[in-house]
This record gives structure tokens, C-alpha cells and sequence, in this order.
């Protein structure tokens, strides 16, 4: 449990390494890993480490320096793993599919040639 008395979202636990998956960004707030349901070839969810806000609305109003930082990671991981070009979709709320209420960025984006997830 936390401090707050719920019980960490899944990005939490795959942030503090109790979870695993293939981490391909990490900064001191944000980290970026392969989604475990791939539906594009470079699928990858980026997300802060802490989970205060559910959305990206709560994000941009909550803490706009950190959703800059969040897009500035999802460049740097389309410049690596693809061709530099990416679609970012923030699923907001469960009627969208929204499933993590722990904000978080799709970053969908073509396969480069060499590129590698690991
Ligand atoms: P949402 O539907 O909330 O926008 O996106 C949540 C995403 O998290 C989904 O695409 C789902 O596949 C991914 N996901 C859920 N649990 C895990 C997990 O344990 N590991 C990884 N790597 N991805 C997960």
C-alpha cells in the first residue's frame, strides 16, 4: 500500500523494478517500456514514475513541466527505435479504453531497420 492508502498502479511497480519489462527510456521522473499487448511495431508506454495523476488533463494542469518532459522522451525513443516520427495517444477515461488510471502515452511508431526494443 502507499501513503495514500491505494495500492500502486502497475507503472509504479514495473518503475520500481517489482514488475518487469523491457525499459527503453528512463529519466529521474519518467520511464518508457515496451507495452505488453503490442499494436504497432515500436509500441512503447511512457509514463511518471509516480502515479498523483490518472490523465493528462490532470497532468497538464497538475504538472506541465513534467508532460513537456514526457514528450521529450517520446521523441528521443522514436529518434532511437524508429525514424523520428510517432503517433502519442493518451487514453482519457474508461469509455476510451483508458485501463491504467496512471497517466501514461502510447508511442506507436514504425520499426526502424536495425532498430532494436532490448
Ligand atoms: P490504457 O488502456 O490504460 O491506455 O493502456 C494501458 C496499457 O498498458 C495497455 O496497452 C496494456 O497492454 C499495458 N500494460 C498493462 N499491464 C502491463 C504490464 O504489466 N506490462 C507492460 N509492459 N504493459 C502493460
Amino acid at each position: 500500500m502507499s501513503s495514500t492508502g491505494q495500492e500502486p498502479s502497475i507503472f509504479t511497480r514495473i518503475a520500481a523494478r517489482e514488475v518487469p519489462a523491457t525499459i527503453v527510456a528512463e529519466t529521474e521522473r519518467i520511464i518508457a517500456f515496451t507495452d505488453i499487448a503490442p499494436q504497432a511495431p515500436v509500441h512503447v508506454v511512457i509514463t511518471p514514475k509516480t502515479s498523483e495523476y490518472s490523465n493528462v488533463v490532470e497532468l497538464a494542469a497538475g504538472d506541465p513541466g513534467l508532460l513537456t518532459e514526457l514528450i521529450e522522451v517520446a521523441d528521443a525513443v522514436a529518434a532511437r527505435l524508429s525514424n523520428g516520427q510517432f503517433r502519442l495517444v493518451f487514453n482519457t477515461g474508461a469509455s476510451v479504453g483508458q485501463t491504467v488510471f496512471h497517466v501514461h502515452a502510447h508511442l506507436l511508431a514504425p520499426q526502424a531497420a536495425g532498430g532494436t526494443l532490448g
